[in-house]
């Protein structure tokens, strides 16, 4: 039997971020494109972050869920151009993120705080205060910040707006 691209795609929900595993690579918006050609089944990927050590993890994972559904030849091409961005967070991914604790990106990609510093508001997951402050550059992984509540007083990573 030949899978159908959008039961390949199925099948990949259950390839997630192995730092946030409740987002599936489809809720960050880096899964592609799926084909199904003679020779197998291509999956087209955009790495989040150059740095992400967790990118390698991803492909590994895909190669498996598939391996697992009898589909033997697998690829797994990355794309790196046009470049991911946070506004490839799907609104399931969004939601997910605020359900597990850390403040999804706010409003669109910020390339101009890049520039200029600071970020734009970035509300407490716990609590909803917008009274929050950074108290590291980077969070647990490069792709995240670490932020505390002025209110709650609970420390939380922010996922950067790269
Ligand atoms: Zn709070």
């Amino acid at each position: 039997m030949v899978a159908s691209e959008a039961q390949i795609r199925e099948w990949l929900t259950q390839v997630t971020d192995p730092e946030i595993p409740v987002l599936t690579i489809e809720d960050l918006g880096i899964l592609r494109d799926v084909r199904h050609g003679k020779d197998g089944v291509t999956v087209t990927i955009t790495p989040t972050y150059s740095g992400c050590p967790a990118m390698m993890a991803i492909r590994m994972e895909i190669v498996r869920a598939l391996r697992e559904q009898g589909v033997e030849r697998v690829r797994v091409e990355e794309v790196l151009s046009p470049a991911w961005t946070t506004d490839w967070l799907s609104q399931d991914g969004r939601a997910k993120l605020l359900a597990y604790g850390i403040a999804p990106p706010a409003g669109k990609a910020q390339r101009k705080s890049a520039l200029f510093g600071e970020p734009d508001t970035v509300a407490c997951p716990q609590c909803g205060s917008e009274r929050t402050s950074r108290t590291s550059e980077f969070g647990s992984t490069a792709c995240k910040a670490m932020y505390r509540c002025e209110d709650c007083l609970e420390p939380f990573d922010y996922f950067k707006c790269i």
